[in-house]
């Protein structure tokens, strides 16, 4: 069964893959000042949030060509229970 797809507000799903991940450490997460540093972690959007302890300094997601191709609508994905 092929379900069509759905448009507009969607729960962005983003894939865990390579691709992704570069373009997340590519001046998105890695030159965001939230970003925690001394970590190789990213794609918070796909993978979860960090395991720091994350301040909120500010978020580059919505700049993010990853954010914006899936639909995303949040930020600060890399602090836990964060959905905004
Ligand atoms: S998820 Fe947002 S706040 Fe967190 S490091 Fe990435 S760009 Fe910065
Ligand atoms: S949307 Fe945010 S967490 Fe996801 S890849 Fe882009 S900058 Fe990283």
């Amino acid at each position: 069964m092929n379900k069509p797809e759905r448009k507009g507000r969607q729960m962005g799903k983003v894939e865990d893959t390579q691709e992704n991940f570069k373009i997340c450490m590519d001046g998105n997460c890695s030159t965001c000042p939230s970003y925690p540093k001394k970590s190789d972690e990213g794609l918070f959007c796909a993978r979860g949030a960090s395991k720091a302890h994350i301040e909120k300094k500010g978020c580059n997601c919505p700049e993010c060509p990853v954010w914006m191709d899936n639909g995303l609508s949040g930020m600060y994905y890399c602090v836990k229970q964060s959905k905004e």
